[in-house]
């Protein structure tokens, strides 16, 4: 069975600064991680191993233990970090530069006056980070989830992980049930995720099914999954090798391999030597189920 890269897969630049981040972190003990650093459950085991506190993304309404809070890749509130320094923590901040792009943009249509549409996940740590400082705005994860707004300015941003294909038929569909508004659509999909989206539709052409590989909780590398799926190539969405299973690739003489922003080097490799080494004979379609 061959395999195929995509042309842009695995890590970002955010996700590689924030970890590079904690490496310098001299005391990991005095440090909580607000949230998961990446959505990727090897790098959170090692941060864990190494000593950093970690707050589930559901218990960050508590107040962190230690001195110091690392704000994650995927930012939080205006509001949020205040509450965090009128307690007196100290902030190790990584919040993506692509993520502040997706605030301020938001913060720009909110000064016009606008309500702010958020395309994204509902409960996305980025997304609750933008919403919270929003006077007027709310999140909408779907075409199906448009209304018409009783607002004469909306403003539409996207989750920064957003598919563009999703984006577009959001902003669309907005459009079409607010003909009396005036909209103003600030783009703010990141340049990796769009390299990634990009990379997996030119592989497809290419492959009988591809393994995405990426942490579970990973908005983007579900959304290279779910493009393969839209597109009619079947996609296994892998968070290690020991999650592949031979079975899925009987009859499949190419498969394609793309990861999401948060997936380390290494475990790409190692899904990369698991599917080399599934034996061949099992790919073809009269292989016997062992
Ligand atoms: S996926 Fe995009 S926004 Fe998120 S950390 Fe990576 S570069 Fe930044």
């Amino acid at each position: 069975m061959q395999v195929i890269f995509a042309d842009a897969l695995g890590f970002c630049f955010g996700v590689r600064d924030a970890l590079a981040a904690a490496e310098r972190a001299e005391r990991p003990d005095l440090v909580t991680i607000h949230g998961e650093l990446v959505h990727n459950e090897a790098v959170l085991r090692s941060l864990n191993t190494r000593g950093f506190h970690s707050a589930a993304e559901r218990d960050r309404d508590s107040l962190p233990p230690t001195p110091l809070v690392m704000i994650t890749a995927h930012g939080v509130s205006d509001r949020e970090r205040a509450r965090l320094e009128s307690a007196g923590k100290g902030l190790i901040d990584t919040t993506c530069p692509l993520v502040e792009k997706v605030h301020r943009a938001a913060q720009i249509l909110a000064a016009e006056g606008r309500h702010v549409l958020i395309i994204g996940r509902p409960g996305h740590v980025e997304v609750r980070g933008i919403h919270e400082d929003l006077p007027s705005g709310e999140v909408v994860d779907s075409e199906k989830a448009v209304r018409t707004y009783p607002h004469d300015r909306l403003g539409i941003v996207c989750q920064s992980t957003t598919p563009p294909r999703l984006a577009a038929s959001v902003n669309a569909a907005i459009r079409a049930a607010n003909p009396h508004a005036d909209i103003r659509f600030i783009d703010t999909i990141c340049q990796p995720t769009r390299d990634r989206q990009d990379a997996v539709v030119r592989l497809l052409p290419h492959v009988d099914a591809v393994v995405v590989v990426g942490g579970s909780n990973s908005n983007n590398t579900r959304e290279l999954a779910a493009l393969c799926r839209d597109r009619g190539v079947p996609a296994f969405h892998v968070q290690s090798a020991d999650d592949l299973q031979a079975d899925w690739f009987r009859g499949y003489r190419v498969v394609g391999l793309t990861a999401g922003t948060s997936t380390l080097d290494q475990t790409i490799h190692e899904v990369h030597e698991a599917l080399r080494q599934l034996d061949a004979t099992c790919a073809l379609p009269a292989c016997p189920t062992t």
